[in-house]
């Protein structure tokens, strides 16, 4: 078992150890007699840093423990100097395990809080390169609660109380009255004691004092399966959280000229417009389609007692298509139209008149089949696509075909 230098001092940077194994794997790794470097466990992530030995220095690039406690240090390149018996000098990354120490401490308080405030027990705890979260078991979880949480939690970082670390038996640890008791059957238990506001067994690094956490930011928080997860940043991570977040609002704020509080009104403002704008344009759209639909039927001569209406487009859009199609067979009784356009996609649209002869969905699969193109539809409107603008014109004049032949009856 690897002796863990930081159960006792988590501010211990630099270490000097033996290596006793180099574990034979495809992953180049060594353990060592002792070592500062924190495994992940508990919610915390690793540390890295840089293992050197007198030929060389290898980078430590993740740090994990086996289940019978031999802390296993994975390195970017095999050690090739290394044996058991080399002595090293380790370096953590301090920039990193100070980061480490204000999330994880940042937690403890958190957390403690949820409980002091509100009765909300943690049940897990989660640190990622970002951002932090633990799940709380509640059923429900309030703005407010959140916020009275938050403020809480930087008072008593303000306050900046001693957190202390202290081993003690399981028996003690009962008596103690620890906010969370780990399930191993352990007989030593490693407590994070934070004066006179929460007892919890941890195995993880910690700052000395609540007001080395900095401050607390909670984030977003959601419904999960038991209860609500809460995101949380801490300390150095809370103010570059804050800065991107600025930083964004701005940016927001400057596109709509108005000062950053007023960017949820400016949205606002502009959804409601944009729903305006799009609803004007249906109804001239609708108008347009209307009016040339008019036009068209009026020079169109009716022949055999129907009006049949073929018409080749271009940039026109399909949507705006079927509306004249749509207004071309509504307006008149008895009115074919076999509609297509060109660009910006080769597009057809075949409509009929209620009580027709023809199946216009059935014509469309047909013509489309025979070029290649896709579609279908109803009996009275279709729609398909053609590969290219090519198509357009001697598939138009197989649907007539198909059409005039269905209302001759052969
Ligand atoms: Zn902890």
């Amino acid at each position: 078992m690897t002796d863990h230098l930081y159960y006792h001092d988590s501010f211990l940077y630099d270490f000097d150890a033996e290596v006793t194994e180099i574990p034979a794997s495809d992953r180049p790794s060594v353990i060592l007699d002792r070592t500062a470097f924190y495994p992940t466990s508990g919610g915390q992530i690793h540390d890295t840093g840089v293992i050197s030995a007198e030929k060389g220095s290898h980078k430590v690039t993740e740090v994990a423990e086996t289940e019978d406690g031999r802390v296993v240090h994975y390195l970017e390149a095999p050690p090739k100097d290394l044996r058991p018996g080399s002595q090293i000098h380790g370096q953590i990354d301090r920039g990193r395990r100070r980061d480490h120490m204000q999330q994880h401490s940042g937690q403890h308080v958190l957390s403690a809080a949820f409980v002091r405030l509100f009765q909300m027990p943690t049940v897990s705890f989660h640190m990622g390169d970002d951002y932090c979260s633990i799940d709380l078991d509640t059923p429900s979880l309030g703005k407010t609660q959140i916020e009275e949480a938050e403020r809480f939690s930087n008072e008593i970082i303000l306050e900046n109380r001693p957190l202390e670390i202290r081993f003690v038996t399981r028996d003690e640890a009962g008596r103690l009255g620890l906010r969370k008791l780990p399930p191993a059957e352990r007989d030593q238990l490693r407590i994070v004691d934070i004066e006179d506001f929460d007892l919890s067994a941890c195995g993880g690094t910690h700052v000395r004092q609540t007001g080395q956490i900095g401050c607390i930011l909670v984030r977003r928080s959601e419904k999960v399966r038991q209860g609500y997860r809460v995101e949380f940043v801490a300390g150095q991570r809370a103010v570059r959280t804050a800065r991107r977040d600025f930083t964004a609002l701005t940016d927001a704020a400057t596109l709509f000229s108005a000062h950053i509080y007023d960017v949820p009104l400016q949205i606002q403002k502009a959804l409601d417009e944009i729903r305006s704008l799009r609803k004007q344009r249906e109804d001239s759209l609708d108008e347009l389609a209307a009016a040339e639909s008019a036009k068209i039927l009026a020079e169109t001569q009716e022949t055999g007692g129907r009006k049949l209406i073929i018409k080749i487009f271009s940039g026109r859009d399909i949507n705006s298509l079927k509306l004249l199609a749509q207004k071309l067979t509504r307006q008149a009784a008895n009115t074919v139209a076999l509609v297509a356009t060109t660009s910006p996609q080769p597009s057809l649209v075949f409509a009929q008149s209620a009580g027709q002869a023809s199946d216009m969905g059935a014509t469309m699969k047909q013509v489309v089949a025979k070029f290649g193109g896709r579609g279908g539809g109803s009996k009275d409107m279709a729609q398909g696509g053609l590969p290219t603008a090519a198509n357009v014109e001697p598939a138009l004049a197989l649907g007539n075909e198909i059409v005039a032949a269905a209302k001759s009856g052969t």
